[in-house]
């Protein structure tokens, strides 16, 4: 029981910041309000508990140093529960990968307001666990792994310079990583996949 109410006040919290975000970054406002809102459901719900919180509701150690999570601490029903978060949240960039029989893995672009909401969940994620705004810091370290459309990109560092002073240029991928990190066919105007 302890657990649950700890992750409860953690979930509560982090819609809080994320929600105050939304509303500065210009989300719509019922997105604003029910971001994350699967969260609530059965499928996610236990999962997340287990996996952050021990009985006793302290903190259970999964983080790596870099604030991405340790897979090899995540066990197959966080692994079910994160996947079906993804599924059902478009404002994670995951929500619009296409798994492509032909083209393998091919990011579709992400509309607007998801973008928007997306930076927001940054945003809101790093002040409820370390008291910090700091998405573009968060993309600084993470957004080489991010499979992104390229002109969706070019939106999430476009907003991070305009709202939170980003500085162009800091995400460097390296070829390897660019190919790993995908990006390598995405779907152009005429609806047809590409190179980038
Ligand atoms: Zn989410």
């Amino acid at each position: 029981m302890k657990a649950h109410i700890a992750y409860l006040r953690y979930v509560l919290r982090h819609k809080w910041f994320v929600f105050l975000a939304c509303r500065r970054l210009g989300v719509p406002l019922w997105r604003s309000i029910i971001h994350d809102w699967t969260k609530f459901t059965p499928a996610e719900w236990s999962p997340y508990v287990h996996q952050f919180y021990n009985p006793d509701g302290s903190k259970r150690q999964v983080n790596r140093a870099d604030g991405g999570l340790h897979t090899r601490n995540l066990d197959v029903a966080f692994n079910q529960a994160w996947l079906h978060h993804q599924k059902h949240n478009p404002h994670h960039w995951q929500y619009w990968l296409l798994v492509n029989d032909e083209d393998g893995t091919v990011p579709l672009e992400v509309p607007f307001n998801y973008v928007l909401e997306m930076i927001a969940d940054w945003d809101g994620a790093g002040r409820a666990i370390t008291g910090k705004s700091d998405p573009a810091g968060w993309y600084e370290k993470t957004g080489h792994k991010m499979i992104l459309h390229p002109e969706t990109r070019e939106l999430v560092e476009a907003i991070l310079e305009f709202h939170y002073d980003w500085k162009p240029g800091t995400v460097r991928m390296t070829a390897g990583e660019k190919l790993s990190a995908g990006n390598p066919v995405y779907i152009g105007e005429d609806g047809k996949a590409r190179k980038a």
